[in-house]
């Protein structure tokens, strides 16, 4: 989830504008890079435990709290970089009893250390925070601190944070590349409310003051963003699904008056689950289990607590995406969100720039849950129907080092070039275990798109450098050129990156389909061919085609 309502919003401008604009040159500031790239006070550090403590203010919309952040001293420094963003403050920081001095630099805040930091050595060092945490315009996409009530006026408070960062709300190392190994979440909120965070349930404690702490533990890897407070008047009900791994839990939390209606709907989850555990690999997070918990925005892939606000729909918000009709035969914010437990919460991008490895995979497990349900053509033509959301406004990588997110191309274009590549194999069992390698070779790790595109080409043992370039860098629709003269037809590439020779499938004339190989120089088709014959390309691609004229000799 994240640049979906952009994306329609970038649609609609299109549409009323008959002339393209010129997408502006981005300008990043020296925050973008603090917060993107791996500066001199992030590299020497690895995060290993956050023990995130928070208290919940609704009447007032504060917060206030404290994270204890462990971590592994890579080589000696003497400064440390801890991200919270404007307008929270921080009250102190603590280490090894004694409290250090700190300077603001907008979102980053710059420690200086006392004790030293010997390599190999583990310290703690514990930030003492608060502030009213930006509110969400617009949740999920421009995301924060949600502040709401539900239809009966209890109070609903949740967060939802991709891209903005978990430094919205809480001190941390933004940064994508470093995960910790494990996490607290201990949400203190006003009675009776209840709060569901990621992990399992460690304890309830009733407070004094009219408040209750929950306390979640999460015992894996865990992306900053996926962390979050989802507290209101929930029921609770549960399953067990038995999966690769063994006995996986399924816990759901509806608000308490929706209890009926998330039953029945929720009921996608079980077919779900062993639908992507046969093309993914086992789900990622046995021990923490699997939960959807109803939020009051329409949904994140929080992990092992999938945020849910498609109102008990199938389709996305009561629509279909890819206007087949497919779309509508499941819950878009189940089926999507829970993809990315596999694409970006096991596997997670290192850097914003390389969104696509969560959102192109996402797209395209949308594609392999109807083909699960309805059959291979099914899935394909899902997938095909997307298309009609695709942009080519920007390339979908990003600029590297400054937290960019590219195109949100990278949905449905990204898994349109997946399902294509899955053509080109021509070997469902390969690819299957290309993609369950994915999860298995990268399991719980941060990676780079580089290091994906690597192991699809390695593990396929065919190329597809080309392709990803051409897909993932341009907005250039790869365009098959024939020219048919006297009894012969010749095709070539244009359009595409230097050395792009994609093997396409197509019929030429009254010929069956089959595999054309097209580089940029024109080829000759061997078979014989009429005047008025074309070529057309087998519609799994996304390409297009143009027949090219060729002046009459006298
Ligand atoms: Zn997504």
């Amino acid at each position: 989830m994240r640049t979906l309502a952009l994306s329609f919003a970038i649609l609609a401008a299109a549409a009323s504008s008959a002339l393209a604009q010129q997408p502006k040159p981005l300008v990043f500031s020296r925050a973008d890079t603090l917060r993107g790239s791996n500066g001199p006070g992030r590299d020497w550090w690895d995060a290993s435990f956050y023990d995130l403590r928070v208290a919940v203010h609704p009447a007032d919309s504060t917060i206030r709290g404290s994270n204890a952040i462990t971590y592994r001293v890579l080589k000696p420094a003497k400064v440390m970089q801890i991200d919270l963003q404007v307008p929270m403050q921080i009250d102190s920081i603590v280490q090894d009893g004694k409290p250090l001095a700190f300077q603001r630099d907008s979102n980053a805040f710059f420690v200086t250390l006392i004790a030293p930091q010997t390599t190999a050595s583990r310290k703690t060092v514990r930030v003492y925070f608060h502030g009213k945490p930006r509110a969400a315009k617009n949740p999920p996409w421009d995301g924060g601190f949600i502040w709401r009530t539900d239809s009966l006026g209890n109070l609903w408070v949740a967060t939802a944070n991709e891209g903005l960062g978990a430094s919205v709300w809480w001190p941390d190392k933004d940064f994508g590349a470093d995960e910790p190994d494990s996490q607290r979440v201990a949400i203190t909120v006003p009675n009776p409310m209840i709060d569901v965070s990621n992990g399992r349930q460690r304890s309830v404690k009733k407070n004094s003051d009219g408040t209750t702490t929950y306390e979640w533990f999460v015992s894996e890897p865990i992306n900053n963003y996926s962390i979050a407070v989802n507290a209101g008047s929930y029921a609770h009900f549960s399953d067990v699904y038995n999966g690769e791994r063994g006995k996986l839990t399924m816990d759901y939390y509806p608000l308490a008056y929706h209890l009926d209606t998330a039953k029945t709907q929720f009921r996608q989850a079980i077919p779900m689950m062993k639908c992507f555990e046969h093309w993914f690999g086992p789900y990622p997070w046995y021990k923490d289990g699997y939960k959807l918990i109803e939020a009051p925005h329409l949904g994140m892939e929080h992990q092992s607590a999938v945020a849910y606000g498609n109102a008990f729909k199938n389709g996305y918000r009561g629509r279909d995406l890819s206007g087949t009709g497919l779309g509508l035969e499941w819950d878009f914010i189940i089926i999507h969100e829970t993809a990315h437990e596999w694409w970006g919460n096991n596997i997670s991008m290192r850097d914003a720039a390389d969104m696509w490895i969560h959102e192109s995979f996402a797209n395209y497990a949308e594609g392999l849950y109807t083909e699960c349900q309805d059959g291979k053509e099914a899935g394909a033509k899902y997938i095909i129907g997307s298309r009609r959301n695709i942009q080519n406004d920007m390339p979908i990588i990003g600029t590297y080092g400054v937290n960019n997110e590219g195109s949100g191309d990278m949905y449905y274009k990204g898994g349109s070039m997946l399902h294509m590549i899955r053509q080109l194999l021509n070997d469902d069992e390969k690819w299957r275990a290309v993609l369950r390698g994915l999860n298995s070779t990268f399991w719980h790790q941060t990676v780079t798109g580089a290091q994906v595109q690597e192991y699809i080409n390695r593990k396929s043992g065919m190329d597809f450098s080309r392709v990803f370039e051409q897909y993932l860098t341009t907005t250039m629709i790869p365009t098959l050129e024939y020219k048919v003269e006297a009894d012969q037809l010749a095709y070539r590439w244009t359009n595409v990156v230097p050395g792009f020779a994609m093997p396409v499938r197509a019929s030429v004339g009254a010929h069956a389909m089959e595999l054309l190989r097209p580089a940029e120089t024109w080829k000759t088709y061997p078979g014989k061919v009429a005047a008025t014959d074309s070529v057309t390309v087998d519609p799994n691609f996304y390409v297009l085609t143009k027949t090219v004229a060729v002046p009459r000799t006298p």
